[in-house]
């Protein structure tokens, strides 16, 4: 501890390069702080340090750990604790640049793996940035001895070192609560539970707290179903079950589909925290929304069993281009979809290309099939769920045609559920529509797509770039990979295990061995569960790979296939 100190005040006063001889590892009382990047001047990317606590000073239970799921949120817990401590701490930057920041890869509403706090076999180790403090670009010794020796330690003591026991039991029970209803909707062929009392509108459309006056969720009759959850003493939940199949999300504009949909997307597909509202909606974790993305690219993507003949003679079994249109980059998106193994489809009409969705009667009468390129969902929804088991939660205000495919369908009335599956069904007796389906059938050569090893251009000049921007853009060499249209990646810090990915991809040649995506993907997911997300850091074992959030297979494909380098086999 001594030594620290002693260094700090050597370098005081001298210029700021003179951090860098802080490299290295100090011991406190409680705990080890290892400074292991150093920034170069005052308004340069922050310093990187782990505070490294055994479990002696700090408990942290072997049954906290006893699965992943608790592991994971026991270690969420903490890295919020150390969030809000900092926030208290009224340290108001003194200096120039980042002087006096400290940072901890803070998790939002929802609870992801991430590599902020690891739970190790015997000790906690905390990842944070800091900004070494500097008069302009002089080193400030006084305020980093204070940021070290006085803040610090109490940001740790209102954090970790108070938490109680009891609050991360409480983590650890919600952990088993989540695998319990994930249990139940596979024992059941549920694809989305969503419990009575949850909250799903958000607050605003750039806060994702919950909305403050809202109304309760509140199940349907027929699709209320019950799930014991764990601890014992805990009373079961109660809500709506959506099953597998075809389900139609219908009702008045304005009447929350849009809601119920995007807390499926969103909240059902990632697990929430408790206060969110949506800590009880769970959807299969192989949910995909699918959208609309007009001006994405697209490599080599067969999407044949939607569009054909297009102008031009444009090849849609491999089909490639810069610039998607509406109908193109939905169909695109439902393929890649399920290349990348997704079992259920969500899509919103608010999302959605008209023409890839419907064509009624009308205009069937009027264009005749062979001259329309299209089509259109309606007609593939059943191949998808009677070929290849995919279902689809579909909302769908605005036309009647889909009733005769659904196999479920929800009414949205001021915001409550109401199954009018038997409605439907009569209204469809009364007022049969007269459009023709087309059954030509499902992609019969699905795609099983290789990139080729120099889909991955990391080179800028001499050197190598692949950095994450912000939530919805990577910087690869000399191209930006565009992720707008992926409404499923929700954390900055997943794109920055995404670019990781990339990095990691490239760096050790892993295209060159030729495996179909899918393969790939299952690679990537078994590398993350066997040797954790900083498996993919430059630096594995140290903090520059502190702020990493897991992705999914869906979203890693998803920035694959928008890179504008793709080159396919
Ligand atoms: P739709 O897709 O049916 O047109 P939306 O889902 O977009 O409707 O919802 C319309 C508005 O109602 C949004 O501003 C949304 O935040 C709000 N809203 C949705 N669900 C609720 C609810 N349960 N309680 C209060 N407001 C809600
Ligand atoms: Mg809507």
């Amino acid at each position: 501890m001594k030594h620290l100190q002693h260094l700090l005040r050597n370098i005081d006063g001298k210029g700021y390069k003179g951090y860098k001889s802080l490299q290295g590892s100090y011991s406190f009382d409680q705990y080890e702080i290892a400074i292991d990047y150093v920034q170069g001047d005052p308004f340069a990317a922050p310093s990187k340090i782990r505070i490294i606590i055994p479990n002696e000073n700090r408990e942290i239970k072997e049954e906290w750990k006893q699965s992943k799921e608790r592991s994971v949120y026991t270690a969420d817990l903490l890295a919020r604790s150390i969030a809000e401590a900092i926030q208290k701490e009224s340290n108001a930057s003194k200096g120039s640049g980042k002087s006096g920041l400290i940072y901890v890869d803070k998790p939002g509403q929802e609870i992801l793996e991430r590599t902020a706090v690891q739970l190790k076999q015997d000790q906690m180790i905390i990842c944070l940035s800091i900004g070494l403090p500097a008069n302009g670009r002089k080193i400030n010794g006084k305020e980093a001895e204070k940021l070290f020796f006085t803040i610090l330690p109490s940001i740790l003591k209102n954090s970790v070192f108070a938490i109680s026991d009891e609050d991360i039991e409480k983590r650890v029970h919600l952990a088993d609560q989540h695998l319990a209803i994930r249990q139940k909707m596979k024992d059941n062929n549920w694809i989305a539970f969503i419990a009575d009392g949850a909250i799903l509108p958000r607050a605003s459309g750039i806060s994702d707290k919950p909305l403050t006056k809202a109304v309760p969720f509140e199940s349907s009759e027929e699709n209320r179903v019950e799930i014991a959850v764990p601890p014992h003493q805990v009373q079961p939940l109660t809500g709506m079950a959506i099953k597998k199949g075809i389900s139609l999300i219908v009702g008045g504009g304005y009447h929350g589909k849009s809601t119920l949909l995007q807390a499926l997307e969103r909240g059902g597909v990632y697990h929430h925290i408790t206060g969110d509202g949506r800590e009880y909606v769970l959807t299969d974790p192989n949910a995909v929304k699918i959208r609309a993305e007009d001006g994405r690219q697209v490599t080599a993507v067969n999407i044949s069993a939607f569009i054909n003949d297009l102008p031009q003679q444009q090849d849609t079994q491999r089909f490639t281009t810069e610039n998607a249109s509406g109908s193109t980059s939905q169909a695109t998106n439902v393929v890649e979809a399920i290349e990348a193994s997704a079992s259920t489809l969500l899509i919103d009409e608010d999302t959605s290309a008209t023409n890839f969705m419907i064509r009624d009667a009308r205009m069937q009468a009027l264009v005749h099939p062979d001259k329309e390129p299209i089509t259109p969902f309606i007609d593939k929804i059943k191949q998808l769920r009677d070929q290849l088991a995919v279902s689809t939660i579909l909302v769908m205000g605005g036309s009647g045609d889909y009733f005769d495919v659904a196999d479920e369908v929800i009414m949205m009335d001021q915001y409550k559920p109401y199954n009018v599956t038997e409605k439907v069904q009569e209204i469809i007796q009364q007022q049969p529509v007269s459009r023709q389906g087309t059954d030509n059938p499902f992609v019969e050569d699905m795609n099983q797509r290789i990139f080729l090893p120099n889909s991955l251009n990391v080179h800028k000049g001499k050197k190598k770039k692949v950095q994450a921007k912000s939530l919805d853009t990577i910087f690869m060499g000399r191209t930006t990979i565009q992720l707008q249209g992926v409404e499923q990646l929700i954390d900055p810090s997943q794109t920055r295990t995404i670019a990781e990915i990339l990095r990691y991809m490239e760096a050790k040649s892993v295209l060159k061995e030729g495996k179909p995506l899918t393969e790939l993907l299952n690679d990537i997911d078994k590398l993350i569960d066997q040797a954790g997300l900083q498996a993919f850091s430059p630096f594995p074992n140290q903090h520059p790979g502190g702020d990493l959030a897991r992705p999914r297979r869906f979203e890693i494909a998803a920035c694959l296939n928008r890179m504008r380098t793709a080159k396919i086999k």
